[in-house]
Order: C-alpha cells, then structure tokens, then sequence
C-alpha cells in the first residue's frame, strides 16, 4: 500500500509499505477514505518533533472504515465508518479515567499515530485502543465533515470548553489558521456576546469574514487597543491563543481584563516569558493546551445537527499520489489554502 513516510528531517516520500495487521486484541485496522496535512506533520517533516521515528508513516487526520478488529475491541465492528483519534489512549489509567487522556500513561498514549508509530497519509491504519481511538460516524455525516473531528475539532472543541465561557462573553480568539477557525466555531456555542478573531494574514482574514460574518476581525497591532474599546472592562472576558508566536502569547495576556481566564493551545518554538510584576492584580487564570480529545462522539452528533460545519475548511483536495503537491501547497499558503485533503485511488 502506499504510505506517506518520514524518512529523514527534511524528506517525506511515498513508499509501497505492506498493509498493517493487529498487533494486540484492542487494535483496529482501518481503511482510509479521507485524510488531511496538519502542521504538525510539518513540524516533523521540519525535525522539530524529536519524537517523531525516522520511517514512520506519517499522519494523524483521517477518517475510514474499519477493515478489521482484533477479538476484545466491542465499539466498533468491521464496515463502520470511524474517525480516528490524533491521540492513542487506554482509557484505564489515573488520567483516562478523569478526562485527561492527553496525559494517558500508556507506552503509546498521547499523540503516537503518524509520530511514534504508522499513522494515515496511507490506504491502512493501524489504531491502537480501537475503542478509544474510533468513533463511529452517523449515516447523515460524510467523510468530508467528520476529517477534523479526531484533531483540529478536537482542539477547539476542548479549547472553547476549558476556557469557562459564559453566555454574553466577549471572546477573543488569536490566530485564524485552521484550529483558530474550529475554535471560532467551537466558541459560538457557548453563546458569548461578541467573538474578535486577531489574524494577521489579510487571505485567512478574509476567510472568517466570509464564512463568519458575526465575528470582528482585527489585525495583531490594533487588537489590544480595539478588545478595550468595546469591553469597556479593560480587555476580553476569555482570551484564547490559537498562533504561537512571542507576539501573541504577550498579546494573549495584555487583552485580557482582570480575572479573566488565557487559554493556551498554541504550539510555540521557544519558551515564552510570564512577566509576573507587569500583570500583578490582573489575577489572571492561564490554562495550557494538549488537547484531551475524548469528546468526539458529542462533536459528531453536533455536526450530525448542522451546529458545526469545517467543509469549508477543505480547500483543496489531492490524491495520495500527489501528496507531495498537497504539502507543498499546505506550507506555502498561498491560493487561499486552509486545508487540504487527501484521498485514496
Ligand atoms: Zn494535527
Ligand atoms: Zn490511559
């Protein structure tokens, strides 16, 4: 089959790999009908995930059909239609068992497919902990709204829950790449009273206005400035990272008004400082991401009731034998990609 692989920092290829078999009871084999390039696949790519395994088929976005599972896996049977889950967890241990299954103590817990172990830019999948890491899709749901359940959904699903919102909230979201857009999404079901999206790219700028008209869109240089203008409390009520730059962690906390809680979920490249004398009696709460991607039945059946729709997110679309040219075209930015998809013959 063919499969997407790490071979090297700098060098992806397309490889003929056998297809996967079980390899525990709990596994699932799975055939991908959909996958999709996510940054994280380019930090890899890039060397900086020190984690990441040299020949490992990279990969950790796609949805599928179970082809196989192994004798004690019960949620899922062979011809379901799944996504998979970015992060393999047991369900057991200390942290699974309150929530925390970014956390789960198991060898392969936490983000292991398409880094530690073979993941999806492929025709098959091996997924650890079947019954954790698969959800079945409804009927009414196609492949192309379920892609980002397992990863980005997930994400800003989680991020727009830990972040406390209260109906009437003003929040302020920074960085529309294309988890700050499913935490936009995410956000609006909370009811906050306004949403202010900071981006600074004018093309993803433009495509909240699209597709998010209810939203305010500011520039990085003005959103300080404009989230205290229209708070009148001296910044946002809930204040959410999505970028990741030095800039914007700084801009996280500088746009949030006393007592209000900062939640990170961006990846950054280097430590950031937490000037604590500058925000002294701001009293602020910062909680820090790693998604815990355990509520991806809920965000299916709120998918399944037309509350959220990423399609529009897929703006470009490959096979996998032109996955290179999907990458490419994902790391560029250019031609107005948020997203590409992957599919299979
Ligand atoms: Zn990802
Ligand atoms: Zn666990």
């Amino acid at each position: 089959m063919l499969a997407y692989t790490y071979v090297e920092k700098g060098r992806f290829e397309l490889l003929d790999k056998p297809k996967p078999s079980l390899a525990d009871e709990r596994d699932a084999i799975v055939r991908v009908t959909l996958a999709s390039v996510c940054t994280s696949d380019l930090h890899i790519k890039h060397g900086s995930v020190p984690r990441a395994v040299p020949g490992v088929t990279v990969g950790h976005e796609m949805v599928g059909v179970v082809d196989e599972v192994g004798s004690a896996v019960k949620n899922v049977r062979p011809g379901d239609r799944v996504t998979v889950n970015v992060e393999t967890f047991c369900g057991g241990c200390f942290f699974c068992r309150r929530g925390w299954v970014n956390n789960c103590t198991d060898a392969n817990g936490g983000w292991a497919l398409g880094c530690r172990i073979d993941g999806g830019q492929a025709e098959y999948v091996r997924v650890p902990f079947a019954d954790t890491g698969l959800n079945k899709i409804p009927d009414s749901v196609t492949d192309a709204q379920a892609l980002f359940v397992g990863d980005i959904l997930a994400t800003g699903f989680w991020a727009a829950k830990i972040s406390e919102i209260s109906a009437g909230d003003t929040v302020l979201i920074i960085g529309a790449g294309p988890t700050g857009i499913c935490t936009l999404q995410c956000v609006r079901l909370h009811s906050p009273g306004r949403v202010i999206v900071c981006e600074k790219d004018p093309a993803r700028a433009d495509f909240v206005r699209r597709h998010y008209p209810d939203a305010d869109v500011v520039p990085p240089e003005r959103a300080e400035e404009y989230v205290r203008s229209v708070t009148g409390r001296g910044g946002a009520d809930r204040v959410i990272e999505a970028a990741g730059t030095d800039e914007t962690f700084a801009l996280a906390w500088k746009s949030a008004r006393p007592n209000a809680i900062v939640t990170v979920v961006a990846l950054y490249d280097g430590p950031q400082t937490l000037p604590l004398p500058d925000m002294y009696g701001k009293n602020l709460t910062f909680k820090t991401g790693g998604v815990d991607g355990c509520d991806c039945d809920e965000i299916l059946s709120l998918i399944k009731r037309g509350r959220l729709d990423t399609t529009p997110l897929i703006t470009h679309t490959f096979d996998i034998k032109n996955i290179a040219r999907a990458y490419d075209l994902f790391e560029s930015r250019s031609g107005g990609v948020i997203k590409t998809a992957i599919t299979f013959g």
